[in-house]
């Protein structure tokens, strides 16, 4: 079996393009301007290429977008006052702090003091208290897992008794990921560093994400036939076939191998990553609407 390759990058831009349009309609119908305020601390060059990626897709949604770039010898004070200030201002509906922060700034002070309904990175704890209560409809979800979810069912449709295995369990991605795919009324294992025989457990899996951070740790002999496989993770490894000092991109699976095992697959670059951007696009949009009293939209059911 050759696996469908999960286009990520088109299924993101055609989101892009859904949420621009409904963003002109919010804006002519309500005068609400989705507002998203990107919070960075420091001059890491990864965190630098990610907010201005953010900004880059936020103007071409025609969203209000604003930039805060703080000294990394800012004191924790300032910072959480900037938040404050965001909280109070009624043009900003989505407001995400950076992450990693600098070691003398206490990371979950400043998250947890993030209005929940502007945590468009759906990571306070009123917004994990209400995806886990299976209160979707009111949390912000986190935008990886969000964006996974999206791409699983686009290929798989209804997912309800499938048996989906998430490989880590960090805040960002593994817990809400299981949490969604609960919600989806699949069976979910959530296996981590201390899971006993992990080929076995993945090898009962129709839906395998993999969130690890481990390159190209899930080998084909993992997958089973016609198994639907995201992966999420993100890993610099050398490259010499491309000459002297280069390096790429690859995920946690072992993509060629089980590409000849899955049904279906997302590559790395290309796959979940530029649908997280989008989704974060989609919770800014989100905010803004309920902000306004509107419902939220099925952006899923709303792709081409
Ligand atoms: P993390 O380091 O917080 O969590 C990794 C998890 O993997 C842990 O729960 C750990 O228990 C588990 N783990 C580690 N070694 C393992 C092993 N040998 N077997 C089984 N489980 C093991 O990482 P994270 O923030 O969840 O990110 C995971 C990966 O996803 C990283 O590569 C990261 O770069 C990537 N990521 C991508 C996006 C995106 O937009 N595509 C977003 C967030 C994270």
């Amino acid at each position: 079996m050759t696996a469908t390759r999960i286009d990520g990058k088109a299924i993101a831009t055609d989101l892009r393009a859904t949420i621009a349009i409904e963003a002109e309609k919010l804006i002519k119908e309500t005068n609400v301007v989705p507002g998203i305020a990107v919070v960075i601390v420091g001059e890491d060059p990864a965190s630098k290429v990610y907010v201005a990626s953010k900004g880059k897709a936020a103007k071409e949604c025609n969203f209000h977008s604003v930039q805060h770039t703080l000294a990394d010898d800012v004191t924790e004070e300032t910072l959480l006052s900037l938040i404050g200030d965001l909280n109070d201002d009624p043009a900003i509906h989505g407001i995400l702090v950076q992450l990693p922060l600098p070691d003398h700034i206490n990371e979950s002070k400043v998250l947890n003091l993030i209005r929940p309904d502007k945590d468009v990175d759906g990571f306070h704890p009123i917004n994990v208290g209400l995806l886990t209560a299976g209160e979707r409809d009111k949390a912000m979800v986190p935008c990886t897992p969000a964006g996974s979810l999206i791409l699983a069912k686009r290929v798989l449709g209804n997912l309800s008794g499938k048996n989906a295995v998430v490989i880590g369990r960090s805040n960002i991605v593994g817990k809400p990921m299981a949490a969604l795919l609960l919600a989806e009324s699949c069976t979910v294992t959530i296996a981590h560093s201390r899971t006993k025989d992990l080929p076995d457990v993945v090898r009962g899996a129709d839906i395998v994400v993999a969130a690890v951070g481990r390159p190209q740790m899930v080998k084909g002999d993992w997958i089973k036939d016609g198994a639907c496989v995201i992966d999420v993770g993100i890993n610099r490894i050398d490259a010499p076939e491309r000459g002297e000092g280069k390096t790429r991109l690859v995920g946690d699976v072992d993509y060629d191998s089980a590409a000849e095992r899955a049904g279906s697959i997302t590559p790395v670059p290309g796959g979940v990553g530029p649908m997280t951007i989008a989704l974060l696009m989609a919770n800014t949009l989100t905010a803004a609407r309920r902000s306004a009293g509107l419902d939220d939209l099925d952006y899923a059911s709303m792709l081409s």
